[in-house]
């Protein structure tokens, strides 16, 4: 028999991460020059990275021959104190999304299952497919998660619910008390998993102030990241926040080195860089406004967003979707079109620099104009 047919039948069956398309990939493929082009498809901090944090990891390179701190002790430290947990709790990762699949290693397995929500990050399904494990998707509620009917979703078999909130790619909101109430209401044998990527971008009045939850709730995984707000997505470091006993079973499964030296670097000076993140915090919140007013004027509708990010409908058919999304590529423009998320009639854009949300806003205008 032919080597891969002994791969099990659900990792065959698994569909590729399609992620968001690369500025050289649209250059190679359409002749555009390379500084018309915009990326706007992976919610990446249009103000790049920060300098505390690029300093940092020049002076790493240095130990470049060494293997990193395998227990990423001074970042754990730091986050100790930022958070009020103790190191114990912290799982570090190479992205938060290493972090999720720590979670679904040391969870799952084949016959179990785990649930999550319609439209919710894509890496979920990915990773209980990986495993041979039943997904339980729940229908959304105006884009957003149905939490209590995520709830009764749970069946026995069920080890972890996933909740993201913010969302993406919808950028919705779980309400905190639904959040609370349903941790309050779920056994404690479902490991629930609260991804809050986007965290930084919410407005005080709207945190969760999750980590005061994992006093309470020993089934708690909360899980942050580097990526975002923090502008380290090519660098890959995440963590999570769990009760003890949870975090060293996912420490157990995780590579001894899963966080490079240059990451571990970059991440504990980009924490202390609190200056960078307002500054990002602050952009956003203009940018927001910016789209959510460029959306208005063209008539296009667009879901409410806590994230980096807007997700718009656009005029007609899935047909115009990709019209127009053709067509903003034509123009140097890279957002994500959302059909693998079972939104074929919307696409995504990050929030970007005041300049290219202009851009942007212009090559849709032009784009929708092309559909007549
Ligand atoms: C971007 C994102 C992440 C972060 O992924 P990293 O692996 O940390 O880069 C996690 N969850 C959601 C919902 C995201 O959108």
């Amino acid at each position: 028999m032919y080597l891969c047919d002994f791969a099990p039948e659900y990792v065959r069956a698994i569909q590729p991460y399609q992620p968001g398309k690369p500025i050289s990939e649209l250059v190679r493929e359409l002749g555009l020059d390379e500084h018309n082009v915009i990326k706007l498809a992976s919610n990446e901090n249009p103000l790049g990275t920060s300098p505390l944090a690029l300093e940092a990891m020049n002076d790493a390179l240095n130990d470049a021959a060494r293997y990193p701190d395998g227990s990423g002790f001074d970042l754990k430290v730091a986050l100790s104190e930022r958070y009020g947990v103790s190191a114990d709790q912290i799982i570090l990762g190479n992205g938060s999304n290493d972090v999720l699949d720590l979670a679904a290693r040391v969870f799952l397995k084949p016959g179990a299952a785990a649930v999550y929500s319609q439209h919710a990050f894509a890496i979920y399904p990915l990773l209980v497919q990986a495993i041979g494990a039943n997904g339980i998707p729940v229908p959304a509620r105006d884009y957003g998660h149905d939490i209590t009917a995520m709830l009764d979703a749970i069946t026995p078999e069920t080890r972890i619910v996933f909740i993201a909130s913010p969302n993406n790619p919808t950028g919705t909101l779980s309400n905190k008390d639904d959040l609370q109430h349903f941790l309050e209401h779920v056994s404690r044998d479902v490991l629930v998993i609260l991804d809050e990527a986007y965290y930084e971008y919410l407005p005080e009045a709207n945190k969760t102030n999750s980590i005061t939850w994992l006093d309470q709730f020993s089934n708690l995984l909360v899980t942050r990241t580097f990526s975002k707000a923090y502008g380290l997505a090519g660098i890959r470091v995440g963590f999570g926040i769990a009760h003890p006993d949870v975090a060293n079973l996912m420490n157990r499964v995780r590579q001894p080195f899963n966080v490079s030296n240059i990451g571990l670097s970059g991440a504990l000076a980009a924490l202390h860089d609190v200056e960078f993140v307002q500054r990002t915090y602050a952009l956003n919140r203009a940018g927001m406004l910016q789209l959510a007013d460029g959306f208005r004027k063209l008539d296009v509708e667009y879901i409410p967003s806590y994230g980096n990010f807007m997700t718009f409908c656009v005029p007609g058919d899935a047909v115009n979707a990709t019209k127009v999304n053709q067509s903003l590529l034509q123009q140097g423009v890279i957002v994500r079109p959302l059909g693998i998320y079972e939104m074929p009639c919307h696409l995504r854009t990050s929030v970007g620099l005041e300049s290219e949300n202009q851009k942007f806003l212009k090559s849709l205008e032009r784009a929708i104009g092309e559909l007549a």
